[in-house]
């Protein structure tokens, strides 16, 4: 079983913390999109054959595609990749804005059967600051149109941890998106990545930056009242009421196979990965003379190994020893782990390694400690 990526990467503005590869200018969007569907033809064989189980177009904005436009991508698809027998999860990401009762009920006739919506906050202030197209009444609608149009698998993302947001703006968002009744949270901290406007700004002192304990305590906040509201915390920032995980995003987090095609989308078969080029135009030229532009990676045991920890401690299926001693690395793993075991961060079942509460909000810190060096020579 495999999962296929389209990203879009075309937006209406750009949020000010943003770092994913888009435009703004949509004047090339057509021929992405023949680039896209020429990339489809191109790498119908990477899967091997292997069905695909999930499909799940990301960006920037995939909800400024047409419908004419989702049309030539499922018929693509569905003419040269198999699918798997049982259900399909296919994700749209969509920005509330873009979300219209017209453009829902044209969704609606696609076999798009999960839409991610890009809601962050329901606050206005929270909105302003991130730079968002939305505003707040956008973002309440979005959902209750989606839902009353038959949309029955829905998640939203909400930032944390924004000088704007308090703890009990924080609250009302998140009893917000559980009296809507939405089946799936992922709820991000604000970091401030390099080279964004947000960089920018904090640099200058027009804004302030992000406050580590205002976001852990959020997160703090987060924990308590998702697992009072029945969701589970299966990834550090995703959460699910029972049988709405995300099968698109767990599959990477498994470790499984899967082709993403787009400007900037990253693929992996097992046992390299490889990445297209980030800029719209290069891809388009690569495509139009028949090739793809990409870099590629054979992944070493030590990356396959440190890839492992990373997503594995993030995650409510851990790492297992078993793994690790496949891998090559359970002599140093059992000796790295450990302080994090003494101190309560991490604890061990069995086989299995996971983080505790009080670990996860580490998590990255951990996952780097335990991280293996490449041999010299
Ligand atoms: S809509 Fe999403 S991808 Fe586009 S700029 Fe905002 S955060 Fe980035």
């Amino acid at each position: 079983m495999a999962g296929l990526y389209l990203h879009i990467p075309f937006c209406k503005q750009a949020c000010h913390y943003c770092n994913f590869h888009f435009s703004t200018s949509l004047k090339n969007k057509d021929a992405v999109v023949a680039a896209l569907l020429q990339e489809l033809r191109l790498q119908k064989d990477y899967l091997s054959g292997e069905p695909l189980e999930t499909i799940y177009f990301g960006g920037g904005t995939p909800s400024l595609l047409s419908q004419h436009d989702l049309d030539l991508v499922f018929n693509e698809i569905f003419k040269r990749y198999p699918v798997a027998s049982g259900s399909l999860e296919v994700t749209l990401e969509a920005n509330p804005d873009d979300l219209t009762a017209l453009k829902i009920n044209e969704l609606r006739t696609t076999p798009i059967n999960r839409l991610s919506i890009g809601v962050q906050s329901f606050s206005e202030a929270d909105l302003r600051f991130m730079h968002r197209a939305h505003d707040a009444t956008e973002a309440l609608a979005s959902i209750q149109q989606a839902q009353q149009a038959g949309f029955e698998n829905l998640t939203i993302d909400l930032i944390y941890g924004s000088p704007t947001t308090s703890h009990e703006q924080w609250v009302s968002n998140l009893k917000q998106a559980f009296a809507l009744n939405i089946q799936h949270l992922s709820c991000y901290c604000l970091t401030v990545e390099p080279k964004t406007a947000l960089a920018h700004q904090v640099k200058k002192g027009v804004a302030q930056p992000v406050d580590d304990e205002h976001a852990a305590q959020q997160f703090e906040l987060l924990m308590d009242m998702t697992a009072h509201a029945g969701y589970e915390h299966y990834e550090i920032s995703n959460f699910a009421l029972p049988g709405w995980h995300s099968r698109h995003n767990s599959s990477y987090w498994q470790g499984k196979k899967y082709l993403g095609v787009g400007p900037s989308a990253h693929s992996f078969n097992g046992t390299s990965r490889q990445w297209n080029v980030s800029n719209n135009a290069s891809y388009v030229r690569a495509l139009d003379g028949g090739a793809l532009d990409i870099g590629l990676e054979v992944l070493t045991p030590t990356q396959r190994y440190n890839e492992y920890v990373m997503t594995g401690l993030r995650t409510k299926w851990g790492c297992s020893l078993l793994k690790i001693k496949d891998l090559g690395f359970e002599a140093a793993f059992a000796e790295g782990v450990k302080p994090f075991l003494e101190d309560g961060s991490a604890e061990r079942q069995g086989d299995v390694f996971r983080l505790t509460r009080s670990g996860r909000f580490l998590a990255d810190g951990i996952a780097a400690a335990l991280f293996a060096e490449e041999e010299a020579g």
